[in-house]
């Protein structure tokens, strides 16, 4: 866009300013006019906060987020590290305690921060947020002691809202939601410093809203030290004892139906390593946007990496940020060589929290454009789409689920609202025009799944064509033969559901790509073969990226041998399925008559949410407004209703009743 700007400066300079009243014609207000006897000289606005500068060696900008974000200076940087052993599963010993949320007026808040509904949808953005000194972020006030850990996350994909203690080593904590909506919490990442080695810590986070977790099945939360990753070298770890995952006496309103759900809250004790260190705790493994930058600059300024890949703008999202688009084949060959080589579309991160797509992204990249022989055969037998982040302001701002149109975007790929939801738009209207140019042999989109184990796929059946039967399944198959002590094709589903219409794999399937998937990873681990009770590390997430591309091999193996297997070994299964669910028969060809759907579990095993309507800028404004615009008696008589429905529950909750704009809780 830059270029655009510089062209634009040029055509306006070839018109005589008198036939121009440039300040009335010009769109932007990025560009200043002065006037030099007579003579217009256009110029970029100062400070130049909106683009950095492109230069050869960093040609990315600065990151953009909505005004009201406060954003401190430091820029958290985490070293790359795997555990030498495979961190086992949390073992409960049934002697873990769900405490209960205790609130602010038993506590003593030591961190707080402006809630994700401050302003009612997106407005405008800029580089490195609110203008301005940041606030201090802390109640301060006399119960404040030089003892407390001080926490912080307002820096790129952190998300913790407020924390309070209430013990002496005891804190509980709350997630700030998806910006403009009150939901969706589950992923973390915050900073923590001023502890105390030898000392175990209490933290729970009381506003979970999944009803049930990964924390349940023996997944530990993770901890970095920075004093531990520069004297030791080591980086994330997985920590914690007495983990819980349980509902709590919370209630989450939802904002527009009488409708409750309750909350959940997850607690764990740990210590540690050092004083006074600078720690952070998270959800899973953080890949910020800037991570994604700094790992697209080191493949563009490679001339080893750069010969085969083109890195494009497909567009800005909503706060104009850039999502990069990457085109990976071999430069060699002849022009009809090229132009018939089939496409392979890989798209990740429409989810912000989910961080293990972005790093089996990386894997997936870094083997792709690597030296090997299998590599290289890739580069040239297809030419590769690559969205390595869809929703790079959800990422930067802590999302989970959606992007700043308060919606998730995986349930938008059908959108008509080009400048809503411009990532998605712009994906489907690239693989349209890519399908016009080539065959599209494979879609996948990487995903990460909060509560099932291992990595799976799901899949759309090709019912409507015999010759086509099971052939989607091959794939996921092959995975799972590559990948054994990671991928489960037990896992893996094949169905296309009405609730799941706007997603990328049912939309693009419905495009014509047969191969539609999203890879789904864990966030905790393995329950087969070696690893069988082991979390996932960076390396095995980045090694599916890398399964993944051998898969792509064999199933374009020229050969049909593994093919032809696959396919039978798919038929037998499901005979034997049939066998077990349906207590039928089915000849070789019997399967037709059964539908496919019938024997696999109709629960959508997926962290489903329904499509929730047009982005929150666009509802009818009176709307949005209404809860804030309530009358005395109106409050008064919700007040009363709430009072009864927490009777017995103590002082605490009381307090939270006057927090009316962020009325989570009552
Ligand atoms: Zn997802």
């Amino acid at each position: 866009s830059l270029f655009v700007r510089f062209n634009s400066v040029v055509m306006l300079c070839a018109y005589p300013p008198a036939a121009l009243h440039l300040g009335q014609a010009l769109r932007t207000r990025q560009l200043v006019i002065d006037y030099d006897r007579g003579r217009a000289i256009p110029r970029l606005r100062e400070p130049l906060d909106l683009f950095a500068i492109p230069s050869p060696s960093s040609p990315f900008q600065g990151i953009r987020w909505p005004i009201e974000c406060e954003v401190i200076k430091e820029t958290m940087h985490h070293i790359e590290w795997d555990p030498p052993e495979p961190e086992p599963f949390y073992q409960p010993t049934g002697h873990e305690r769900t405490p209960m949320p205790v609130g602010e007026e038993k506590g003593n808040v030591v961190y707080y921060i402006d809630p994700a509904t401050k302003t009612p949808y997106f407005t405008y953005s800029r580089m490195g947020g609110c203008r301005g000194p940041i606030s201090k972020s802390t109640a301060g006030g006399p119960h404040q002691e030089q003892s407390n850990l001080a926490f912080e996350s307002r820096f790129e994909s952190g998300n913790l809202q407020k924390a309070v203690q209430v013990g002496v080593h005891d804190y509980e904590l709350t997630l700030r939601t998806d910006m403009y909506t009150n939901k969706h919490t589950q992923w973390f990442y915050f900073r923590v410093r001023n502890m105390k080695v030898g000392v175990t810590y209490r933290f729970t986070i009381v506003n979970m809203m999944k009803a049930s977790s990964l924390y349940c099945l023996g997944m530990k939360p993770l901890l970095y030290s920075e004093r531990a990753a520069w004297e030791k070298g080591e980086g994330w770890r997985r920590i914690g004892s007495n983990i819980r995952y349980y509902r709590n006496q919370h209630h989450h309103a939802e904002q527009d139906s009488a409708t409750k759900k309750s909350l959940h809250s997850l607690t764990w004790t740990c210590q540690f390593p050092y004083d006074s260190d600078t720690c952070f705790l998270a959800h899973c493994y953080p890949y910020t946007y800037s991570h994604l930058q700094r790992h697209l600059s080191r493949l563009t300024s490679d001339p080893a990496t750069s010969a085969y890949c083109k890195l494009r703008v497909l567009c800005r999202s909503l706060a104009g940020n850039t999502v990069h688009v990457l085109t990976v084949t071999s430069p060699e060959g002849g022009w009809a060589e090229r132009s018939a080589r089939k496409a392979v579309v890989v798209t990740a991160r429409v989810h912000p929290g989910e961080t293990n797509g972005s790093w089996m992204m990386q894997g997936f990249l870094d083997f792709l454009l690597g030296e090997s022989d299998d590599a290289r055969l890739l580069r040239e037998t297809f030419v590769f789409k690559v969205v390595p982040m869809l929703n790079p302001d959800g990422v930067v701002v802590g999302n989970y689920r959606c992007s700043l149109a308060g919606r998730d975007l995986n349930r938008n790929y059908k959108t008509l609202l080009r400048d809503s939801f411009p990532c998605v738009w712009h994906t489907r209207n690239m693989v349209k025009r890519l399908m016009a140019e080539r065959d599209v042999v494979l879609y996948c989109d990487f995903h990460g799944h909060s509560r099932k184990n291992n990595v799976f796929m799901y899949g759309c059946a090709n019912s409507d064509d015999p010759t086509q039967r099971l052939r989607e399944r091959i794939f996921p198959l092959m995975m799972s033969k590559n990948a054994a002590d990671k991928f489960s094709f037990r896992s893996c589903k094949f169905r296309v559901q009405k609730s799941k219409e706007g997603t990328g794999r049912i939309v693009m399937w419905r495009l014509g790509i047969r191969n539609s998937y999203t890879m789904e990873s864990t966030f905790g681990g393995s329950t087969l073969g070696n690893r069988k009770g082991t979390h996932f590390t960076m390396r095995d997430l980045k090694s599916l990226g890398y399964y993944f591309c051998d898969t792509l091999l064999d199933y374009c193996d020229p050969d049909p041998t593994k093919t032809s297997h696959c396919l039978a070994e798919l038929g037998a299964m499901l005979r034997q399925q049939v066998r077990e669910r349906l207590g039928r028969e089915t000849d070789s060809d019997g399967l037709v008559s059964v539908s496919i759907s019938d024997i696999e579990s109709s629960t959508s095993g997926s962290n489903s949410t329904e499509s929730d309507g047009l982005p929150v800028h666009l509802l009818n404004p009176t709307q949005a407004k209404k809860k804030h615009l309530r009358s005395r008696k109106d409050r008064n008589k919700l007040r009363e209703k709430r009072v009864r429905g927490v009777a017995g529950k103590g002082k605490s909750c009381q307090l939270l009743l006057c927090v009316d704009s962020i009325s989570v809780y009552h």
